[in-house]
């Protein structure tokens, strides 16, 4: 689908704005638009609370902070922490669970280590645990989990040194849980224990026959890649009993992928989850915790659908069903209720931090109409009488499409007779300049007459698209927004800033790398996607600055040095009541030194090559020794700067 024009108004407000964008139904109150048509930011989703997002951005590059930039709003961060925890508290409360409620941060959903020890310092209030999916993540949870109450969720494959590290952490008092993801686990947990005269608190991951759905819908099933079938959980009870462990099985897992989009699905596994919980129970182990892994999605469209970019359900909805289906089914088989744990990283680290990135140009297809020549070639002058024509037809009281039409198939007949005219060398490059543009100022006119139009011929509907602009993005999409290209995810996009004024121009945007792939051509459209966004003018010698929002959740950790563009410059911001803001960290962009030493090259050598060669070049009277320091000077400042493009 390709997006509409906007309607044709006198004047556009911020208003229209708003719901161009969506802005207020993926926004979920920490974003608006202010008056002076530049979007605020509202870290507590109080009104009166706000930065304006622009005037930020001024001022970080007053401290040569320059664009593109990550910001980081730590206060939503929180702030979603918290609704988190409020909507288990809430549901605990309503179905008067007797048991409670245990967040885990999955570490691979943002590693920064000022994210993960914000979340730790924030969530003590909760004894808020983590997730480790690697060995790496294993020493970042037990360095930075100082609460004995907290969780640590060990996942992923585990080799004897894991597991080791896991009882041992244990003894220090620390919770970890070593969750048994392959059946062959059990036997290094067995053996790690008997080594050391101790053992680990055991989870279960179970692999759910519940169907799911979207891009993660593999992570259950028979084929899924984690968890063990009802068969093998059976085996390692047996196991883990004959080896005197069944007394530290204390909990189950399960995790059916990330970003569910329907509710129902979510359900089916929390009953099968339910059963087995039951079953492991009778089994004779102690149990305790049921951990329903991650999966609570974010609606990135604002269409509140089980589609792709978006959920039919809401953070409420969600910890309603799972404490309500869980209770259902302990109180059913008269058991114990489980404290009730779960992984959820995408909601609570995609609000917090905004992509912001600058337009270095845009390429736009050449519609001026060119002022005529007295000899002008055949096609021109027919292409000259067309435009006339469609331009009396759009200006009908009724409009006459199979005229309008007729117009078009013209228009691009003798835009291909100038075309080929060209190629046999009987016209020259002006005649065929004048040939293009003329064809281009056909479109525009006929795209401006029929967007506002209900019953437009399909082949017309398209032309839009042709006349469509490139926006070129200071960025790197495989850096900073890899899921936009690996998954076709997408994320809200819009301008933060000239938002009282109406945007003219339809677009996309294309990157810095040189790849065709490095593009941002998909946009939200209400549960359905649109490959054109709603752009404004650029205007001499003012910036354009693009927010790319809900970003917080994997995007850096994928991005990759693709054409070696490294990170972006980040800050973490603090919003201070009463107006104002602090930056609590400035974390500075890789620069060309950082990201050639990454590929083992030696920036110091490379230099030192170049600088040979200008020697040379001096010597053989090439290059003047002034132009030579210049070149040195451009190279060797250019070596500590960021990756990206300097305004
Ligand atoms: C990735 C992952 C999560 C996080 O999932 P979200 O959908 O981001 O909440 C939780 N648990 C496990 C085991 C995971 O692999």
């Amino acid at each position: 689908m390709t997006s509409e024009l906007p309607k044709q108004k006198t004047d556009w407000t911020i208003k229209d704005s708003t719901d161009l964008y969506s802005l207020e139904k993926w926004g979920d109150n920490y974003f608006s638009i202010n008056e002076l048509g530049n979007i605020d930011v509202h870290p507590k989703r109080v009104k009166d609370e706000k930065l304006d997002l622009m005037a930020l951005v001024n001022e970080l590059e007053g401290r040569n902070l320059k664009l593109p930039i990550l910001i980081r709003f730590n206060d939503i961060l929180e702030d979603r922490l918290e609704r988190l925890h409020t909507a288990f508290a809430n549901a605990l409360k309503k179905y008067d669970y007797e048991g409670r409620y245990l967040g885990v941060f999955p570490i691979k959903c943002n590693q920064q280590r000022h994210v993960v020890e914000e979340l730790i310092s924030c969530g003590r209030q909760w004894n808020f645990g983590l997730e480790a999916g690697s060995k790496a993540e294993l020493l970042i949870a037990l360095s930075l989990i100082d609460d004995a109450e907290s969780l640590l969720i060990c996942n992923g494959y585990k080799d004897q040194r894991y597991i080791e590290t896991a009882i041992l952490a244990r003894q220090l008092g620390k919770r970890p849980v070593v969750v048994i993801e392959q059946a062959d686990e059990v036997e290094r947990i067995i053996t790690a224990s008997q080594e050391l005269g101790a053992a680990p608190l055991i989870g279960i991951r179970a692999k759910l026959s519940s169907r799911s759905s979207g891009h993660w819908g593999s992570s259950t099933g028979a084929t899924a890649k984690f968890g063990l079938s009802v068969p093998d959980i059976l085996i390692t009870v047996e196991k883990l009993q004959a080896s005197g462990l069944l007394n530290d099985l204390c909990l189950l897992h399960f995790h059916i992928g990330s970003q569910i989009n329907d509710i129902a699905i979510i359900k089916d596994a929390l009953q099968e989850a339910g059963q087995i919980y039951v079953e492991l129970n009778r089994l004779g182990a102690p149990m305790g915790y049921l951990d329903v892994g991650g999966g609570l999605g974010i609606d990135y469209d604002g269409s509140q659908t089980a589609t792709g970019a978006s959920t039919n359900y809401s953070l409420q909805n969600y910890a309603n069903d799972v404490v309500a289906t869980t209770k259902e089914c302990c109180e059913f088989n008269n058991i114990k209720m489980p404290t009730l744990v779960s992984e959820s990283g995408r909601a609570i680290a995609t609000h917090f931090s905004v992509l912001l990135f600058n337009i270095l140009g845009t390429s736009q297809v050449p519609s001026q109409v060119p002022t005529p020549s007295r000899k002008e070639c055949l096609s021109v002058r027919n292409l000259r009488e067309t435009l006339d024509t469609i331009e009396n037809a759009s200006k009908a009281s009724e409009l006459d499409y199979s005229k309008l039409q007729e117009g078009w198939n013209d228009a691009i007949k003798f835009k291909d007779d100038a075309f080929n005219a060209f190629r046999l060398g009987y016209i020259g490059l002006p005649e065929r300049a004048k040939a293009e543009q003329l064809t281009w100022a056909c479109a525009k006119i006929l795209i401006e007459q029929l967007s506002t139009k209900e019953k437009v011929p399909e082949e017309l509907k398209h032309l839009k698209s042709t006349l469509a602009g490139t926006y070129y993005a200071n960025l790197s999409i495989f850096r900073s927004a890899p899921d936009t290209w690996a998954i076709e995810q997408l994320f809200p996009v819009m301008p933060i800033h000239r938002l009282n004024e109406r945007p003219t121009q339809i677009g996309h945007f294309a990157d810095l790398t040189c790849d065709s792939d490095g593009k941002l051509a998909q946009f939200i459209d209400n549960g359905n996607v649109k490959s054109l966004l709603e752009l404004h003018e650029l205007k001499a010698n003012e910036k354009y600055v693009i927010g790319l929002f809900l970003g917080g959740a994997y995007q850096e950790v994928m991005g990759n040095f693709h054409n070696l563009f490294g990170s972006t410059n980040a800050v973490h911001v603090r919003f201070i009541p009463g107006g104002g803001y602090q930056l609590e960290h400035v974390v500075r962009s890789n620069t060309k030194s950082d990201v050639l030493k990454f590929m083992e090259h030696e920036p110091e050598q490379l230099l030192e090559r170049l600088r040979i060669a200008s020697e040379v070049a001096i010597q053989q009277g090439t290059l003047k020794i002034s132009a030579a320091q210049r070149l040195m000077e451009h190279l060797e400042t250019s070596m500590h700067q960021s990756t990206y493009l300097q305004n």
